[in-house]
C-alpha cells in the first residue's frame, strides 16, 4: 500500500512510558485458557497490529482490554492508570475506545442515532458538532445516510459507522477489531487508508487483523499470537520480511 510508514524503533533510553502496557495477562472462558501470559506494548501515535490465525486469541486481548472480559490476573495499565477489570464505560471515559468485531452497531437506530450514541460519555455540545463534522468528512458516505436505518448500510458503510461512532468518543487510544473482515479489496484499501489518516491526526491505534498483509503495511510495530501466547514481536517492515511470518500469515 502506498501509505506505508516509516518503521517505528524502539524508544529511546528516558522516553515516555508506553501508553498501553500489557503484563502477563491470562484470561479464561470457564476451562478454556484463551491468554496464558500475555505482555504488549502500545506507544502514544503508534499502529501496533495483532496478527494471528482463527481462535489465537486476537479479539480476547481486544475485549479484556476495553472492559467487556476480566482477566484471571496480569495488568493492563493505559496511560499510567490500571484498567485491568474496570467496567466498559469508565475504559471509554478514560479515552479508549473498541470497534468490535462484526462491527456491532444498532441496526434498527438511523445513522445519526448510532453516532450520537458514540458520544454517549459527552455532553461538550460545541465539540460533539465539531467532532460529527470531521467524522463526515472521513466518511462522506455516512452524511448522505444520516436518516437511514443503520441494519440497511452495506458491509463496508456499517464499518465506517461503527468506526464513526467510535471515534465520537474522541478516545486517544482506538481499538480496532478485524475492520476488513468480509470487505471486498478495493473497500479494504479505503478503510485501511482512512485508519491511517486517523492516527495522522493523533489517534494511536491497536489493529487485531487476518489480514496480516493488510495489517503489516500500515502499521509501525506488530505482534504474532498464537494459541493466546505471543511468539514474535518486532518491527512492521521486520516481521513482513520473515520467512516464517510470510509461510504462516502472508500466503508464502
Ligand atoms: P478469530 O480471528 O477467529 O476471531 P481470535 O484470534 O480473535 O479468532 P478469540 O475469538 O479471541 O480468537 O478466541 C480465542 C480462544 O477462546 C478460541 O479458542 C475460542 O474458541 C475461545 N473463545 C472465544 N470466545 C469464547 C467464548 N465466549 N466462550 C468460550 N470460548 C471462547
Amino acid at each position: 500500500m502506498e501509505s506505508k510508514q516509516t518503521t517505528n524503533t524502539a524508544p529511546a533510553a528516558g522516553a515516555k512510558a508506553p501508553m498501553l502496557r500489557i503484563r502477563d495477562l491470562e484470561v479464561y472462558y470457564g476451562a478454556i485458557h484463551a491468554l496464558k501470559g500475555l505482555s504488549l506494548d502500545v506507544n502514544e501515535g503508534e499502529i501496533v497490529t495483532l496478527i494471528g490465525a482463527n481462535g489465537a486469541g486476537k479479539s480476547t486481548t481486544l475485549r479484556t482490554i476495553s472492559g467487556l472480559l476480566a482477566p484471571k490476573s496480569g495488568s493492563i495499565e493505559f496511560e499510567g492508570t490500571s484498567i485491568a477489570g474496570c467496567g466498559a464505560h469508565d475504559i471509554v471515559r478514560a479515552g479508549l475506545s473498541q470497534v468490535p468485531e462484526g462491527r456491532r452497531i444498532f441496526a434498527d437506530m438511523t445513522v445519526l442515532e448510532n453516532l450520537e450514541l458514540g458520544a454517549f460519555i459527552r455532553s461538550d455540545r460545541d465539540g460533539i458538532a465539531r467532532d460529527m463534522d470531521m467524522v463526515f468528512t472521513r466518511f462522506p458516505r455516512l452524511k448522505e445516510r444520516l436518516s437511514q436505518q443503520a441494519g440497511t448500510l452495506s458491509g463496508g458503510e456499517q464499518q465506517m459507522l461503527a468506526m464513526g461512532r467510535a471515534l465520537m468518543s474522541r478516545p486517544r487510544l482506538l481499538l480496532l477489531d478485524e475492520p476488513s473482515m468480509g470487505l471486498a479489496p478495493l473497500l479494504i484499501k479505503e478503510i485501511f487508508s482512512i485508519i491511517v489518516d486517523i492516527n495522522r491526526a493523533g489517534t494511536t491505534i491497536l489493529l487485531v487483523e487476518q489480514n496480516a498483509n493488510m495489517a503489516l503495511s500500515i502499521a509501525h510495530r506488530a505482534y504474532v499470537l498464537e494459541t493466546g501466547r505471543i511468539t514474535l514481536s518486532g518491527a512492521a517492515s521486520t516481521l513482513a520480511a520473515s520467512e516464517d511470518v510470510r509461510r504462516a500469515y502472508l500466503g508464502g
